[in-house]
C-alpha cells in the first residue's frame, strides 16, 4: 500500500518543489567552494533544513553537516551527499556559470547536494505525517575530492548507529531517468608511491667499487611491476605505473641518489590492503641485490567502493518503484576513486550512478570545465533517494511496519 502511495506523494511534492530545487542547485553552481572551505554551501543547506523544522548539526570545522529526520527506536538509514567543488575553470556558457575564478562544480556535487536537500524536505514531511518507520540520517559531507571528508564525518560519529548507507553520483554516460547499479566493487583504489634510492656514488669506470645506482633504479622500475604481477591475484588488476624518474647529472658519474614516482591502482579491496607491505618488501629485496638503500613513501588514496548485495537490491527495488520498470541499468567498475568507500568499510550500503545525460544528448565528462547535467536528474535523484530510504526502513524495520508496507 505505502509503496504505491509513495510515488503519488513524490509526484505532488516535486510538482511543488522541483523548480525551487533547480534554483538551489544553480545558486550552488554559481558559488562553488573547494574541499573544507564549503562554508556558504553549508549555511545554505542548514537554512533550508531549519526552515523545514529540522535541526542540522554543522561539523566542527564549519563545513559539512549532519541532520537526522524521524525519531524512536527504529532502524537508522544514512543518505550521503558530497558538497565540494573542484579547482577547475568553468567553461560553460550558461547564466548560472561559476562566479569564482578557478573553481567549478565539475563533479556534480551541487546536484548531489540538491538531491539530498530535496530528499530531506520530503522525508521531513513524511516524518511529520507519522509515516517514517525509523530514522534517516542526512550526511552533507565536505571534501570528497581531497579526499578525506568521509573520515572527518566518521571521526564525528557520523555513521555510528547507522544500519545501512546509500549515496549516488552523477554519471554523464547514463541517460537521465536511469540508475546505474552494480554489486561488489564499483570504483577503484588509487595510491601514490615515491621510491628514493641512495648509495655512495662514484666514477662510471668503477661500478664494482661503489653501488651502480642508476642501474639499480632501472631494475627497480622494471622488477617491481613485474614481481607484483606474479605475487598478486591478476583479477585484482593491481597495477604500478611510473610517471616520473630522476637520477644523475653527468654521463660518467654514478649519482648518489635518485627517485621514481608512480601510481598504484587496484580494483580489489584485499589486494589494496596488502599492497604497501608487499611493495616495500619487493623494493628492499631488489635494492639489496645491488647494494643501494631504498625507501618507500606510500601515500594512500581511497579504497574501492564495494557495494553490498542486499543494499543494491534495495536500491534496484526503489529505483523501479520510483522511476518505473527498466530504470535500472548495469554499470561497470570505474577506475576513478570515491571516498564513500570509507563508510562501506564499516557498514553495509551501496553507491549508485545517477543518469545525467539528456537522451540522445552529448556526454560531458566529469572533472572537465565543460561538465554539464540535464537538470531533470535532480527530481529523479530525489525520487530514488527518498524511496530507497523508505524501502530500507521497511525492510529492516520491525515486523508490523513491514506488514503495513507490503499490505
Ligand atoms: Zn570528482
Ligand atoms: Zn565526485
Amino acid at each position: 500500500m505505502r509503496g504505491r502511495e509513495l510515488r503519488g506523494e513524490l509526484d505532488a511534492f516535486l510538482a511543488e518543489t522541483e523548480q525551487d530545487l533547480v534554483a538551489f542547485r544553480r545558486d550552488l553552481h554559481m558559488h562553488p567552494e573547494l574541499a573544507f572551505a564549503e562554508y556558504r554551501t553549508t549555511q545554505r543547506i542548514a537554512e533550508r533544513l531549519t526552515a523545514a523544522g529540522l535541526t542540522p548539526s554543522v561539523l566542527p570545522r564549519g563545513t559539512g553537516l549532519i541532520c537526522e529526520v524521524g525519531s524512536g527506536d527504529g532502524p537508522t538509514i544514512a543518505l550521503r551527499a558530497d558538497i565540494d567543488a573542484l579547482p577547475l575553470q568553468d567553461e560553460k556558457d550558461v547564466p548560472y556559470r561559476s562566479t569564482v575564478a578557478g573553481a567549478c562544480h565539475a563533479c556534480g556535487h551541487d546536484v548531489h547536494t540538491t538531491v539530498l536537500l530535496g530528499t530531506s524536505l520530503f522525508l521531513a514531511q513524511q516524518a511529520a505525517a507519522g509515516l517514517l518507520p525509523g530514522r534517516v540520517r542526512l550526511i552533507f559531507q565536505p571534501a570528497e575530492e581531497l579526499p578525506g571528508g568521509a573520515l572527518e564525518v566518521m571521526a564525528q560519529g557520523g555513521i555510528s548507529g547507522v544500519d545501512r548507507i546509500f549515496g549516488l553520483h552523477c554519471d554523464p554516460r547514463v541517460d537521465v531517468g536511469q540508475l546505474g547499479l552494480r554489486s561488489g566493487p564499483i570504483t577503484s583504489a588509487c595510491d601514490r608511491i615515491a621510491v628514493r634510492v641512495s648509495g655512495p656514488g662514484g666514477h662510471t669506470a668503477r661500478p664494482h667499487l661503489t653501488a651502480d645506482l642508476v642501474f639499480a633504479l632501472a631494475k627497480i622500475l622494471t622488477e617491481l611491476p613485474a614481481a607484483l604481477s606474479r605475487r598478486v591475484d591478476p583479477r585484482s588488476s593491481l597495477s604500478l605505473v611510473w610517471g616520473k624518474v630522476v637520477a644523475g647529472t653527468a654521463a660518467n658519474a654514478i649519482p648518489d641518489d635518485g627517485v621514481a614516482e608512480g601510481t598504484v591502482r587496484c580494483l580489489d579491496e584485499n589486494a589494496w590492503h596488502a599492497a604497501p607491505d608487499l611493495i616495500k618488501s619487493l623494493l628492499e629485496s631488489v635494492a639489496g641485490a645491488y647494494g643501494v638503500e631504498a625507501t618507500l613513501d606510500y601515500t594512500r588514496g581511497v579504497p574501492p567502493v564495494v557495494n553490498d548485495e542486499v543494499s543494491v537490491e534495495m536500491l534496484a527495488e526503489a529505483a523501479e518503484r520510483a522511476l518505473g520498470a527498466g530504470a535500472v541499468v548495469p554499470t561497470q567498475q570505474s577506475l576513478g576513486g570515491e571516498d564513500f568507500a570509507w563508510y562501506l568499510e564499516s557498514i553495509p550500503g551501496a553507491f549508485a550512478r545517477l543518469g545525467t545525460r539528456s537522451p540522445d544528448g552529448v556526454t560531458y565528462d566529469i572533472h572537465q570545465g565543460t561538465f554539464a547535467v540535464d537538470e531533470k536528474a535532480i527530481a529523479m535523484g530525489v525520487r530514488v533517494m527518498a524511496t530507497t530510504a523508505l524501502t530500507a526502513l521497511w525492510e529492516v524495520g520491525p515486523l508490523d511496519s513491514i506488514t503495513t508496507a507490503m499490505a
